[in-house]
């Protein structure tokens, strides 16, 4: 058989009148209205209910939330882990086909039955704008679906190709010996989808700790799976406490990978603890992580202005900087900055509206809680204490949500500290270099902080662009030239970065699924 051509799912545009705007508004009013939910750990496909309950806030409404869960406890654990190694063998042996077309129908019902439920569960419950909803919770999960049927597709079919007479070679892509281990993050309900979803394609089968700041999105998914025909068992979907949970899978002898996005910090934590667990693995876990960014845009003094400027301002501010490809860290040529890119920067930033994320007319919703929030203003004041002037922003009002300004620091230095460190908030720091400095800025970009995620550079003068690139190589997994570092496009960007930002497998392409296969290599003799 073959498989169904595969394309990107089409952006929706949301215009006012619109039948996708009233089908969103009438979502989000249902929910709204029914809140708060309640959402069970999902063991062998049977509700749990561990009574252990934890709330999902909505970052913006501290007055209410979203769903109370079930969090998962050390015996729901272990009958997870236990369940997931009893599906395997049914699962695995599961016809290619059949597992394709249980994820194509998923990818449908994503993009039509469920697409404004999904986005108005990420809008009230991870505070995003209709648009990144619309990007991240319809488009890019439905796209992880399809092209990882296509990419398994590939995959499979890359074989020795060299048989001497009277023999067959041949390459069998297993799953692992094990289980899998998906621990995904609040930023993206697509990477809900994708971390549990690209080992299951293969014939894994997944314990799956979601996000509290993402439960009910991650909920869904799991019940879309449900519905498009996944075994009972395949996906274990356990909210729990992170530190209990991860502790005890990790710990589990036939614990065989983990595909992991979150913070670098946790991230390493972990690959230490499955460095001590190792004498008690069955075989060498495999450990897939995308973490933390720094990201930078470079902007040379032939760069074209304007679309520098509302590159910047997207790629800085779009769902508070919550991505981990959010560009923080801007080096510009003195000579553009003084020519207007300053203040078409800061009429731009002064122009983004902040406030609840269903409003149609706000670009700037609330952080995800009240960790990010502090964390966010202390980085704001840490900046100020170190001689860094704010341009615009600076301030937040955590009144009724958690709201942060668009804030646009200038530092003289270019090693402060909100220059070299993580935020994960709408915060951008500006170096300003001397346009005869140019070669020791490139040195900059490159050595300032320990990430290596996304990066952009913008110049008009190509030879400037391939310089700049080349010097800036082992600088970010993705680089952009003239666009803006955020939203790599699942089959068209492949996404991941390298030194602390992760392991750089890149999501969205082949390459994860080698990740979780083991090969078996087959010679038969006629
Ligand atoms: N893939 C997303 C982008 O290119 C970022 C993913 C993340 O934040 O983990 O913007």
């Amino acid at each position: 058989f073959k498989i169904p051509e595969i394309l990107n799912e089409p952006m929706k545009g949301y215009a006012p009148g619109s039948a996708e705007r009233k089908g969103l508004q009438d979502a989000l009013a249902q929910m709204e209205q029914d809140l708060p939910f309640e959402v069970p750990c999902i063991v062998n496909g049977k509700e749990v209910r561990t009574g252990k309950l934890a709330k999902q806030p909505m970052p913006w409404d501290h007055a209410n939330h979203l769903c109370t869960y079930h969090e998962a406890d050390p015996q729901t654990v272990t009958s997870a882990i236990e369940g997931a190694l009893a599906a395997k063998a049914d699962w695995e042996s599961l016809p290619w086909n059949d597992r394709a077309a249980i994820f194509l129908k998923a990818a449908d019902l994503v993009s039509g039955k469920y697409r404004y439920k999904l986005m108005a569960a990420t809008i009230l419950g991870q505070g995003k704008n209709t648009w990144q909803a619309e990007i991240d919770a319809a488009a890019e999960l439905a796209d992880f679906l399809r092209f990882g049927v296509k990419y398994v597709e590939e995959l499979y079919s890359i074989q020795p190709g060299k048989n001497a007479p009277g023999n067959w070679n041949r390459l069998e892509y297993r799953p692992l010996e094990g289980f899998v281990f998906a621990v995904s993050p609040f930023n993206f309900t697509a990477i809900g989808g994708n971390l549990p979803g690209a080992p299951a394609l293969v014939g894994n089968t997944v314990v799956w700790k979601p996000s509290p700041a993402a439960t009910y999105s991650n909920y869904i998914i799991y019940k879309i799976f449900e519905e498009a025909g996944l075994p009972a068992g395949v996906l274990q979907f356990i909210p729990g406490p992170p530190a209990e949970v991860v502790g005890q899978v990790i710990a589990h002898p036939d614990f065989a990978a983990l595909h992991f996005t979150g913070s670098t910090f946790i991230f390493k934590k972990l690959w230490k603890d499955i460095a001590a667990n190792l004498d008690n693995y069955k075989g060498y876990p495999r450990i897939v992580g995308e973490t933390g960014g720094k990201n930078f845009h470079l902007i040379h003094p032939s760069a074209e202005i304007k679309n520098a400027v509302l590159q910047t301002v997207r790629g800085a501010f779009e769902y508070q900087g919550q991505k981990c490809s959010a560009l923080s860290r801007l080096y510009v040529a003195a000579s553009t900055w003084n020519n207007g890119f300053k203040d078409l920067l800061l009429t731009e930033v002064a122009k983004l509206k902040v406030g609840p994320p269903q409003d149609w007319t706000n670009f700037i919703g609330p952080v995800i809680g009240r960790p990010a929030y502090d964390k966010i203003i202390s980085y704001i004041e840490k900046a100020k204490a170190a001689g860094g002037e704010i341009l615009v922003g600076g301030s937040g009002d955590d009144s009724k949500g958690y709201y942060v300004q668009p804030t646009v620091i200038l530092s003289k230095d270019p090693k402060s500290v909100t220059m070299v460190e993580e935020i994960f908030g709408p915060v951008l720091t500006v170096f300003v270099y001397d346009d005869n400095n140019y070669e020791q800025t490139l040195e900059l970009i490159d050595t300032t902080t320990a990430y290596a995620l996304t990066g952009a550079i913008f110049a008009s003068d190509r030879k400037a662009l391939i310089h700049a690139s080349n010097k800036l190589r082992n600088s970010a997994g993705n680089v952009y030239y003239n666009e803006k570092c955020t939203g790599a496009v699942v089959g068209q960007q492949p996404f991941g970065g390298a030194r602390a930002s992760g392991t750089n497998d890149k999501a969205g392409s082949m390459a994860i699924f080698y990740r979780f296969v083991s090969a078996r290599s087959i010679k038969e003799n006629f």
